[in-house]
C-alpha cells in the first residue's frame, strides 16, 4: 500500500480514475440543477450556461447532457451529439452579437491543454482580438 502523500501510477491513476467519474462530475451536478448556474440554453443533449472566470467579454461553455470525460474518449457514436454542441454554440454566438466580429470554439483535452473539469465542454471566446498561438513564446 503506498503512502498518502506519494505520487506513484497507481495513486496517480487512481486519482484521474476519480476525477472522470460522472459522480463526482461538476457539469453533470450543473446539468441536473444541482449546482447553479447561469443558464443560457437546454435541450435533450445540450446544456449551455455562461462560464463562471469569463476569459473574454463574451466566455459561455456548451456540454453535452451525457457525461464524456475528454474529447479523447469520443467514440463515433458521439458524432452527433458533438455536432449538436457546435451546432448550439454557434447559434447562441450569433444571439449574443459576436457573428461578424467571430469567436474561439475550444476543447481543452487533458493536461497539456489545461482540462479541468473532465466533462467535455465547448469554450466559446468572443467580444475581442484574441492572440494566436495560444502559449508563451520564448
Ligand atoms: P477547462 O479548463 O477547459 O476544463 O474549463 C473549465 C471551465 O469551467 C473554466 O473556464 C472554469 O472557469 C469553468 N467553470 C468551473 N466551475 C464552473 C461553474 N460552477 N460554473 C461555470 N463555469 C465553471
Ligand atoms: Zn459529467
Amino acid at each position: 500500500m503506498c503512502k498518502l502523500n506519494c505520487s506513484c501510477p497507481n495513486r496517480q491513476l487512481f486519482y484521474y480514475l476519480i476525477l472522470t467519474m460522472s459522480e463526482n462530475c461538476l457539469f453533470c451536478k450543473i446539468i441536473k440543477g444541482e449546482i447553479p448556474s447561469k443558464k443560457i440554453y437546454e435541450d435533450d443533449d445540450v446544456f449551455a450556461f455562461y462560464d463562471i472566470a469569463p476569459q473574454a467579454p463574451v466566455h459561455f461553455l456548451v456540454v453535452p447532457k451525457r457525461h464524456i470525460s475528454t474529447i479523447m474518449d469520443m467514440q463515433p457514436t458521439d458524432c452527433e451529439l458533438v455536432g449538436k454542441m457546435l451546432y448550439r454554440a454557434q447559434i447562441i454566438a450569433k444571439e449574443l452579437g459576436i457573428e461578424e466580429s467571430g469567436a474561439r470554439f475550444v476543447f481543452n483535452c487533458k493536461a497539456d491543454a489545461g482540462q479541468t473539469v473532465f466533462h467535455i465542454h465547448l469554450h466559446v471566446l468572443g467580444g475581442q482580438v484574441m492572440g494566436w498561438p495560444p502559449f508563451p513564446k520564448d
